[in-house]
């Protein structure tokens, strides 16, 4: 058996080769970048009017000036004009260029047209004011989104502006995940009284499409035979293999064995953690397999502990532990690093987590109350309110 340190650490020195392709940057959300993105133009391409009001120049101002004759009007998506007439103005829009001969923006706001006249009433200008200087934001060839990051709606709009329709991305492995047991059924099936409905396999899916991921749904019955052959037929097709249930020591619990018999090297079997002790892990080349326990909480708290992080650092994105203070003293007494289910508030910008520990590994229901698990280490047994500890979020907070 292995601490959650020592399995996190073999598991992460075991990253997968990731691929790379080309999607839209409309389906990139939540991928991860395979190129760095620069800039192709100076960010903003031009002196960029940012108020909607006249130009002028600012020297005409200093002197004295108040009264401005408009010669033309400069709308965004024209060419540049030029002031003819030092003391002149143009009426300028939000998004022009800034006409020739010009260095200072006055807001509508604090002028007032008469017959051709604009006046500015604001005695308080400052010259180059309302303007966003060319390159001020980016120049041309700089590093506008490094590779590695995970592409939010914040990045898309910077890739449709440097003209990317379709970006790189790291692509994940072929994934099968396994549902294993003969007391599931199909979703559609009305269970008997000794079964029960498959549910991990749709939490580990779901949990993978939040990652852009997709993979392909199996079920196993607890055979040994028939586990070989479709386990290694499975293998065949797939370099990531999730499964659940058949780790622990039941009588019909052969996954651990089945699948160093098809050549998979354990890595680990069975960490010091509740829920989720039994966990499997191992490899071969190309292929990773996760077993992960059956109980619904631990497959779901297993994935977000061990797999996620994996997936990430394989992209080359260390995803940020985020911390979170305890709302009220717990105890946990076993030596076990003991993942708490928690309900996440925002205190005068603290993250505190509010205990919701449920009725154990098998009752999923309690996760819709839960926003992740705080990590609770094994040395101890009572953990104080407002301690500070590592939290695993499984959902968007706020
Ligand atoms: P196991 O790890 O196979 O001993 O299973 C532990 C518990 O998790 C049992 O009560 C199983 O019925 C349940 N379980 C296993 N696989 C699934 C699944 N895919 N969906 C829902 N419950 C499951
Ligand atoms: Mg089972």
């Amino acid at each position: 058996m292995v601490s959650v340190a020592e399995a996190s650490a073999i598991i992460l020195t075991h990253p997968f080769i990731p691929g790379i392709e080309k999607v839209a940057i409309i389906n990139a959300i939540g991928r991860i970048l395979a190129e760095p993105i620069k800039a192709d133009r100076d960010f903003p391409p031009f002196h960029r009017v940012s108020m909607d009001g006249i130009a002028i120049r600012f020297e005409a101002y200093a002197e004295g000036k108040r009264t401005f004759t408009i010669e033309a009007v400069q709308a965004a998506g024209q060419p540049k004009l030029k002031l003819k007439n030092p003391s002149g103005c143009i009426e300028v829009m939000t998004g022009a260029m800034l006409p020739e001969d010009t260095d200072t923006v006055v807001r509508y706001e604090d002028i007032e047209i008469k017959e051709r006249q604009a006046i500015v009433r604001d005695n308080e200008i400052i010259k180059g004011q309302n303007i966003h200087y060319q390159g001020m934001d980016a120049k041309k060839d700089e590093l506008l989104i490094s590779q590695g990051m995970r592409i939010s709606s914040s990045e898309v709009p910077l890739l449709a502006s440097v003209g990317k329709s379709d970006v790189a991305v790291y692509s994940g492995p072929r994934i099968a995940i396994i549902s294993t047991g003969d007391e599931l059924v199909a979703i559609s099936e009305q269970p008997l009284p000794h079964q029960i409905r498959k549910s991990n396999g749709y939490a580990l899916q779901s949990a993978l499409l939040e990652l852009g991921l997709a993979s392909t749904q199996f079920h196993i019955i607890d055979q040994k035979e028939i586990l070989k052959t479709q386990l290694k037929e499975i293998l065949s097709a797939h370099e990531l293999i999730i499964l659940s249930g058949g780790i622990s020591k039941g009588k019909f619990d052969f996954i651990p064995e089945v699948l160093e018999s098809l050549g998979i090297k354990k890595l680990i079997h069975q960490v010091s953690q509740k829920p989720g002790k039994p966990f499997w892990f191992g490899a071969a080349d190309t292929k990773t397999v996760f077993a992960l326990p059956g109980n619904p909480v631990s497959t779901y708290m297993c994935f977000y502990r061990y797999i996620k992080p994996w997936l990430m650092k394989s992209w080359g994105n260390d995803s940020p532990i985020s911390t979170a203070s305890l709302a009220n003293g717990f105890s946990f007494k076993p030596p076990l690093t003991y993942f708490l289910q928690v309900q996440i508030k925002n205190e005068s910008g603290k993250l505190v987590a509010y205990p919701l520990p449920g009725g154990g590994s098998g009752d999923f229901a309690n996760l819709k109350e839960v926003d992740g698990f705080l990590e609770l280490p094994a040395d101890k047994e009572y953990f104080n309110a407002q301690e500070v500890f590592p939290f695993i979020p499984f959902r968007n907070l706020f």
